[in-house]
């Protein structure tokens, strides 16, 4: 009985107390009712540009130059917002700093449906989504990993499925102080395959079988050179999968 009836009661009087202390409101214009409300959601500006993933050059559609592709770069990089607008970089920096994880879902959403729209022939076949992985303190810090959030928003909307297939295996240090070259080194073997992924390979089943030939989509929020999306693509593609695109809501 308790169960049924009482504790949905309390959850909503708890629900409707937190909302009139706290009221839900637009990180942007503080309007009540969104982390991101409809009128600030449209006036973001798109990125205008998009560039390739190994040489940082303009590239039509953010595909990586015939000249620039090696066995194991990424296919694609495409970010959908500038962080020059001050409001990408606002809204990114309060999901993850004021720790709501709910703005990472409505901008999963949003680029989404941008990504759909934008860039059609991409997804002419079948990807799969997975997040850069964030360190393990730094996940248990912010209490989750932003990049996860926006995949899972992204999967449900796209109808693709969306798995982690990397972990994070050493720290880095934060690449936006990063001088290019350094930034490179900084993220050199960062990743490495999730034991999940490895442990059929241990069981004597077809190894790596959820990498090779596989489609990837790899999703971050921010990316400034493409240095870390580039050496997870390298790790996909060394263990086997066929096309990496590469994704995130912002270029800085
Ligand atoms: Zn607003
Ligand atoms: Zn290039």
């Amino acid at each position: 009985m308790y169960q049924s009836l009482i504790k949905p009661l309390f959850a909503d009087i708890k629900k409707f107390t937190l909302n009139v202390l706290f009221p839900i409101r637009c990180v942007v214009c503080e309007k009540e009712g969104l982390f991101l409300c409809a009128d600030c959601q449209n006036k973001l500006t798109p990125l205008p540009l998009q560039y390739c993933v190994a040489c940082q050059k303009t590239s039509p559609f953010g595909l990586t130059h015939p000249k620039c592709i090696s066995p194991h770069t990424a296919d694609a990089l495409v970010s959908i917002f500038d962080y020059h607008d001050e409001n990408v970089g606002k809204i990114i920096i309060a999901g993850k700093y004021k720790f709501i994880p709910a703005i990472f879902e409505i901008l999963g959403n949003l680029i989404a449906k941008k990504f759909v729209d934008g860039y059609p022939s991409i997804l002419s076949e079948p990807y799969t989504l997975t997040p850069i992985p964030l360190h393990s303190w730094r996940k248990r810090w912010r209490g989750f990993n932003q990049a996860e959030i926006l995949s899972q928003t992204i999967g449900k909307e796209l109808n693709l499925l969306c798995t982690t297939v990397l972990v994070r295996c050493h720290w880095t240090m934060t690449q936006k102080n990063l001088k290019k070259e350094r930034r490179l080194l900084n993220v050199r073997n960062a990743f490495a395959l999730s034991p999940k992924i490895l442990r059929p390979c241990l069981a004597g089943r077809q190894a790596k079988s959820e990498i090779l030939n596989q489609n990837f989509i790899l999703v971050d929020d921010v990316c400034t050179t493409g240095a870390t999306l580039a050496e997870a693509a390298r790790v996909l593609k060394r263990n086997g999968a066929d096309k990496v695109i590469c994704l995130t809501v912002a270029r800085d």
